[in-house]
């Protein structure tokens, strides 16, 4: 395959994705276009992998000696146990996305935190001594956690549909990170209650995601312009929540940002350079239509 001048050889190296089903990842888009932009002789593909088959085609790819791998779902917690070291973020969160095939040793790596911490810190110069409300106890919502409490925002309220759930993630975080929490259950009076306190709100939970275009989990009217409003969904580019949010004035967040910007962190992890962001970010929002 010849794209302009670069010509997949001998010589070119992998990175992947594995996950079950990969189809309508955007990541291969992504650092495919990142790998040209920067003249990189890299190539990324998405494999679909059975759970039958997971440690098989985590070794396989060892013994190919590629350069690097992220992991999407299910796998994000059963790779733990195959690799040959967790870094801590990736220890906090208890998930793994990214995997760095250092000298055949596989090295896992949590880069939705570094993409949380980037997406955040794009809309406000320090996140210390804010207090935030957090919607949703799953895996996005434990990285969100560990990338607030690491720049400073320990005062968050957690709030989840099901409230042991909820209480379960914070008893558990609360051990490695020291952090003050509140549990609600999800319903509109805590969350009238909350957003009142807060200046920062998230949603972690996949409510207004394609199909359900026309979902938030938040009212409009309970957004004030002096908050900051993130929403890791990222398809539609932009959630009926931040559609909302941009209405009544407020700082928004799109899930793309945080998404382009995990993807940033694997792509410096596995060829030690700077992302194109920009080149990324527009490979991202034109396959988001
Ligand atoms: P997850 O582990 O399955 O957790 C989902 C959470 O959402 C749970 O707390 C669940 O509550 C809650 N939830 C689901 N449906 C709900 C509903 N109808 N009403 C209220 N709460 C509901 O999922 P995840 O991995 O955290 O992913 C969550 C979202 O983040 C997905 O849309 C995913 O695509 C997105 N995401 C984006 C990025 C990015 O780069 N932008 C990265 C990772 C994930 P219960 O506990 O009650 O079930």
């Amino acid at each position: 395959m010849i794209c302009s001048n670069w010509v997949i050889s001998s010589k070119t190296r992998l990175c992947c994705l594995i996950g079950h089903p990969v189809d309508k990842s955007l990541s291969p888009i992504m650092h495919n276009e990142a790998f040209r932009a920067k003249g990189l002789d890299y190539v990324y593909l998405a494999f679909d992998v059975d759970d039958l088959y997971l440690k098989e085609a985590v070794e396989g790819l060892r013994a190919l000696k590629v350069k690097g791998f992220n992991v999407t779902m299910p796998y994000k917690v059963a790779i733990l146990n195959l690799l040959d070291k967790i870094n801590e973020d990736a220890s906090f969160v208890g998930a793994v996305n990214t995997v760095v095939n250092d000298k055949d040793k596989l090295i896992g790596y949590n880069t939705d935190v570094d993409g949380i911490i980037s997406a955040l810190e794009s809309k406000v110069n320090s996140l210390k001594g804010l207090k935030a409300l957090l919607i949703g106890a799953g895996g996005a919502a434990r990285a969100c956690i560990v990338a607030l409490v690491s720049k400073g925002c320990n005062e968050i309220i957690i709030m989840n549909r099901t409230f042991d759930k909820a209480k379960q993630m914070a008893e558990d975080l609360s051990k490695k990170l020291s952090m003050n929490y509140n549990l609600e259950k999800l319903n509109i009076d805590s969350l009238k209650k909350a957003i009142s306190s807060v200046d920062i709100i998230i949603n972690t939970t996949p409510i207004g995601t394609y199909p359900n275009l026309d979902e938030s989990i938040i009212p409009q009217e309970l957004i004030r312009k002096d908050l900051i409003v993130f929403d890791v969904v990222y398809n539609p580019k932009k959630t009926k929540l931040i559609r909302d949010a941009e209405k009544m004035g407020a700082k928004t967040i799109p899930g793309y940002e945080m998404f382009i910007r995990q993807g940033a962190s694997s792509f410096k992890l596995w060829t030690g350079i700077d992302a194109p962001i920009d080149i990324m970010r527009r490979a991202v929002l034109k396959a988001l239509g």
